[in-house]
């Protein structure tokens, strides 16, 4: 911490960016940076270095950050375009909230069980699908119950009947129906049309 602490300090006053202790945009969002990916004490340490995110050597000094960024522009902070990617100049561009959240739609954290990864990356690791976890997520469930594994199919169907490959029809919609109760369905349909032919005769 020593060496962060020191790092800091050091470039505080370069280029005015620090004037009466109180720095520009761009210099907060350049100690900004740097803390998340350094400072273990930094609330947001856990999602930036405690992923493995960090920051490029250049980048160790304002004046270069300052340099290949350019002023931070009114409306806009510092954005990574991939989320799982370092701040490096190929990565980094200044952007508007409306930017960044559009760029982070699919890029969403989160934390289960001590660990915070992307829904991309959960659903890598539990096998459930994108779009299940996301559906679940946006409605707020707690995070056990988005990697709960999705709903089993049916084994079998009301009557008793096994639901294995043979004897699964799939209908329009995609719902799975017993072929054998289907057929006695049928069946009975077709004796009661013939029982009403017959009273008809
Ligand atoms: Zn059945």
């Amino acid at each position: 911490m020593i060496g962060l602490e020191h790092r800091l300090s050091g470039s505080k006053y370069v280029h005015g960016h620090m004037r009466n202790g109180v720095g520009t945009k761009t210099y907060v969002a350049w100690h900004g940076m740097r803390r998340r990916c350094f400072d273990p004490n930094n609330p947001k340490y856990p999602v930036y270095g405690g992923r493995g995110i960090t920051v490029c050597d250049r980048w160790s000094e304002f004046s270069v950050f300052l340099a290949d960024m350019g002023e931070c522009p009114n409306g806009k902070t510092l954005d990574r375009i991939d989320v799982n990617g370092n701040y490096e100049p190929s990565n980094c561009r200044w952007a508007t909230p409306e930017e960044q959240q559009n760029n982070r739609r699919d890029n969403v954290f989160i934390t289960h069980l001590g660990e915070t990864l992307t829904i991309a990356q959960w659903s890598r690791k539990t096998g459930l699908a994108h779009e299940t976890i996301r559906r679940r997520f946006l409605r707020g469930a707690p995070t056990d119950q988005i990697m709960e594994p999705a709903h089993k199919p049916k084994t079998h169907c009301p009557h008793g009947h096994v639901l294995d490959e043979a004897n699964t029809a799939l209908k329009k919609g995609g719902y799975r129906v017993c072929r054998i109760c289907h057929r006695a369905a049928n069946a009975a349909l077709k004796l009661r049309r013939k029982a009403i032919e017959a009273k008809d005769k």
